[in-house]
């Protein structure tokens, strides 16, 4: 199906006014020329702040509360990094250095999707975004009706992958058939299913399912003194790792599935694929998703500009967007399985 000729317009008009902004933005601001250098020191300023606060937790100068909460919102920059990287906006042209960057935007956010495997399918997304193939989008619960499963699930992508497994691969081969999945997509779907929460993910994320056994057991009335050791290895990876990375994943999939449409959309309409979200009950969970609501559909219009640049032009991007007929806060799309023609 094509792109209506109204929302071509409409699409034409937003990605010219978003460059002329950026232009003008980078035209005012030199320093936005350094962008390689700008994105290893967001990185490392990031990994460093986390290693202190570790460190300070660890000698018991701050608490453990404040300790999660700092390092969720610390990793949800790492999140933005990585996402740029897999447009490839720093250091294009010396593979080393990209690399190590995304190791290091990796290192700190271990229950994952591993960059690697996820650079595929963030473009395949980019290329398909609102379709029920969108697997990136799909992965994360977009699409699926309004449940208390779908709020249990949506910070684990390993527990939400076993569970909406059988659903998820009827749906693949559904699409397989029809022809909008390619085998080659179906043999990464395999690899990504089998890999894609290595090496990290899945050790760590088991972990934490044992880490919760344990203390339920304990609290039932069984003590285990002979497992007290191993909880106190595992508890500094549960505070430092794993809790941080769950609550910045429950907010940016929240955000991120019910900021994209799902199921209904004109295959390449960027006007229906996203929109402009961030209700003021969402700021909460923005924190810890560095404003993806606020910000990512500016990004499906121009995709090759780093994320900072964004939150610093935004009101006048979100203003060229919505004057084009993005909608904006559509909270309605929660309760009809994010669809896009919902009233
Ligand atoms: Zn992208
Ligand atoms: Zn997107």
């Amino acid at each position: 199906m094509a792109v209506n000729p109204h929302a071509q317009e409409q699409i034409k008009t937003i990605i010219s006014e978003l460059r002329i902004l950026y232009e003008r933005y980078r035209a005012a601001h030199a320093w936005t020329n350094q962008q390689d250098i700008i994105g290893l020191c967001i990185m490392l300023l990031s990994n460093a702040l986390i290693i202190t606060t570790a460190w300070l937790w660890f000698i018991n100068l701050v608490p453990t509360w404040f300790t999660i909460v700092l390092i969720a919102f610390l990793t949800s920059m790492l999140h933005e990094l990585e996402h740029d990287l897999i447009h490839e906006l720093y250091f294009k042209r010396h593979k080393v250095m990209y690399h190590v960057m995304m190791l290091g935007v990796y290192l700190f956010r271990p229950i994952s999707l591993n960059p690697w495997i996820r650079k595929y399918w963030h473009h395949f997304h980019h290329q398909h975004s609102g379709m029920p193939f969108d697997i990136e989008e799909r992965g994360i619960t977009n699409g699926d009706r309004f449940s208390i499963l779908r709020l249990l699930v949506l910070p684990d992508l390993l527990l939400s992958g076993i569970i909406r497994m059988p659903r998820l691969r009827k749906e693949i081969l559904i699409e397989y058939n029809k022809g909008n999945l390619s085998k080659n997509d179906l043999r990464l779907i395999i690899r990504t299913v089998l890999v894609g929460l290595l090496p990290f993910g899945v050790p760590l994320t088991i972990l934490w399912y044992a880490f919760i056994l344990l203390h339920l057991l304990q609290w039932m009335g069984y003590p285990l003194p002979q497992l007290d050791a191993l909880l106190s290895w595992i508890y500094p990876l549960m505070v430092l790792l794993v809790v941080p990375n769950l609550i910045r994943q429950f907010a940016l999939h929240f955000v991120s599935s019910n900021m994209h449409y799902n199921g209904d959309v004109e295959h390449g309409n960027v006007i229906q694929q996203v929109q402009v979200f961030m209700p003021w009950w969402s700021y909460p969970m923005q924190w810890f998703c560095f404003f993806f609501g606020a910000t990512h559909a500016i990004h499906h219009f121009v995709v090759n500009e780093p994320f900072y640049l964004r939150q610093f032009t935004r009101k006048k991007a979100q203003e060229v967007l919505i004057n084009n007929g993005v909608r904006v806060n559509d909270v309605r799309n929660i309760r009809f399985a994010n669809r896009y023609h919902h009233s």
